[in-house]
């Protein structure tokens, strides 16, 4: 196992991408803290289910868009694991709209959940992360933070606003032997696209040249590489994971 006597901490773990992510690192011998906003039974059942594993874990409430709350969370991850080596910022929501309809507390909204709460953690690890001397963070941000998308125009700033942060702050924390990478999923099946309308999902797969949607584990095993010391020469990165998307 490549992360065995490792710790993480996944935001918004309950289910989709972070569920995916909080279980394989667990596969790979991490203990892990599970963070939820609402569903909590969901977050429990992913500890359980890594406790099979015979890993570690804690389920743990927090809204991360709010700082007190986002460094309360890294208070009890720290004082449950010891120690934090991995750190990954998957919490996000989305809140579509073309620009003219869209309204403030829509932006509000997914700039606070998908870019603050990244900072918000962040900021909170990072004093323990420095007196480690070692640590990973991987920021979940999105294909649409690279190229844009129409309706999404408070999600792309967010998630490429998540780009900009990754590559800052692993400049800032390089020299202490912390690494800070992105990864961009492409479509991937979760309940955030679930709802999305059927024309715009087979707009979507007429343009993966893999032909399919992602699944959440494929990116979940992009986290493990980037945490794992496969990936100890590469930092400030994004990792594109969009079974090629044109
Ligand atoms: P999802 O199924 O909607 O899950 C979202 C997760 O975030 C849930 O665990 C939710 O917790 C949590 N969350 C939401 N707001 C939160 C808050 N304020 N504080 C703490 N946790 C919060 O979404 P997903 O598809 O797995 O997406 C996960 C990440 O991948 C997001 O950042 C998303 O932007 C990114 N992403 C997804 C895709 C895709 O195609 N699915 C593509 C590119 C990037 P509760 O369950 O408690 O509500």
């Amino acid at each position: 196992m490549i992360l065995s006597g490792q710790t993480a901490l996944v935001t918004g773990g309950s289910r989709g991408l972070g569920r995916a992510i909080a279980l394989a690192l667990a596969a790979e011998g991490a203990d892990v803290v599970v963070n939820y906003a609402h569903r909590a039974d969901e977050a429990q059942a992913v500890a359980a289910e890594i406790a099979r594993l015979g890993r570690r874990c804690q389920a743990v409430q927090a809204d991360v868009s709010d700082a007190g709350a986002a460094a309360d969370l890294v208070a009890r991850a720290l004082d449950f694991l010891g120690r934090l080596d991995i750190v990954v910022n998957n919490a996000g929501i989305t809140r579509d709209n073309l620009l003219l309809r869209m309204k403030d507390e829509d932006w509000d909204a997914v700039l606070a959940t998908d870019l603050t709460s990244a900072f918000n953690i962040t900021r909170a690890a990072t004093k323990a992360l420095i007196r480690q001397r070692s640590g990973c963070i991987v920021n979940i941000s999105s294909v649409v933070g690279l190229t844009g998308n129409a309706g999404q125009a408070n999600y792309a700033a967010a998630k490429a606003g998540l780009i900009g942060f990754t590559r800052a702050v692993a400049r800032e924390l390089g020299g202490r032997g912390i690494r800070v990478n992105a990864i961009a999923p492409g479509f991937i099946e979760s309940e955030m696209t679930a709802g999305l309308p059927e024309s715009v999902k087979k707009d979507y797969l007429t343009r993966i040249t893999l032909g399919r949607f992602g699944r959440p584990e494929e990116v979940a095993q992009a986290v493990v590489f980037l945490a794992s010391p496969a990936a100890s020469y590469i930092t400030g990165q994004t990792l594109v994971v969009d079974g090629g998307l044109i």
